[in-house]
């Protein structure tokens, strides 16, 4: 055989072995999506679509690892997938992908006792995808806008509790599946927070949250004074992000309000 014809055969096992591994983790993803009701949200989208390139490189790592979540797996994502962050119905696609997913995970997967976190971790990734989706930054999506509620409570490294996560995907789907379990969730479970100081879990209510970036919360005084000089930098960041992003969002409803208004005329 000659060599080009070699080089060809080495070729076409290669694409075959990307082909399959493919269909295999497009497998392993849909089959999450699976259950009697679709929550609400969009079709599986097939092998090959822009959607399901992103599930087939991200899913796994998206829900065991927290690099992904905190930021440089996504960050990578943006590289390589460009089309579902941009694309507004593509991103739009991803986010009903991952709101059916982490949905099936609160109900299905009864394993894990407390929090759960694989969902907590695909509920992060929905929050930076739709804060992409306002601002078409991915820095800022990235930080977050909305530090003051979900996204603290969400936060990687930040205390959560299981009726928050159910909340989250409660509010997300057209349908009722998770009501009784989120009913049932804020009867028997307290809002939960941990101090960043000295990691003291306890109920929300005995937090206070650092009133510049409203990220960090503490038990005391004391644990907020002693905690400043590894949070500042953080803390500079997050405000001054807030402050940009407020910016935009100003711009865009000044935007919304003329065309609102020229509409009218
Ligand atoms: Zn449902
Ligand atoms: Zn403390
Ligand atoms: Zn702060």
């Amino acid at each position: 055989m000659p060599a080009s014809r070699k080089r060809n055969k080495g070729k076409e096992r290669k694409a075959k072995k990307a082909k399959n591994a493919r269909s295999m983790m497009h497998t392993i993803w849909s089959s999450m999506l699976a259950s009697a009701c679709d929550h609400g949200c969009a079709a599986i989208p097939v092998i090959g679509h822009p959607v399901s390139n992103f599930m087939n490189d991200y899913y796994m790592p998206l829900i065991l690892e927290d690099s992904v979540v905190s930021g440089t797996g996504l960050v990578k994502s943006f590289r390589t997938c460009p089309e579902v962050w941009k694309d507004d119905s593509y991103r739009e696609m991803l986010v009903d992908v991952l709101i059916g997913i982490g949905t099936n995970m609160l109900l299905f997967d009864v394993n894990e006792s407390g929090p759960n976190f694989k969902a907590l971790r695909v509920a992060s990734v929905i929050l930076i995808l739709e804060e992409y989706g306002k601002t078409k930054d991915i820095n800022l999506a990235l930080i977050g806008r909305d530090t003051s509620s979900k996204r603290r409570i969400l936060a990687p490294g930040v205390s959560s509790n299981e009726r928050d996560v159910l909340k989250f995907y409660r509010k997300r789907v057209s349908c009722k599946c998770l009501k009784r379990m989120h009913l049932d969730a804020k009867k028997i479970i307290p809002k939960m927070g941990k101090c960043f100081n000295c990691n003291d879990e306890r109920e929300r209510v005995n937090l206070s949250f650092c009133s510049r970036c409203m990220i960090s919360q503490y038990c005391s005084r004391e644990c907020q004074v002693a905690h400043w000089p590894e949070h500042e930098e953080l803390c500079d960041y997050a405000s001054q992000v807030h402050h940009q992003s407020d910016c935009i969002s100003g711009a865009i409803k000044s935007i919304q309000h003329r065309i609102k208004h020229h509409h009218r005329r």
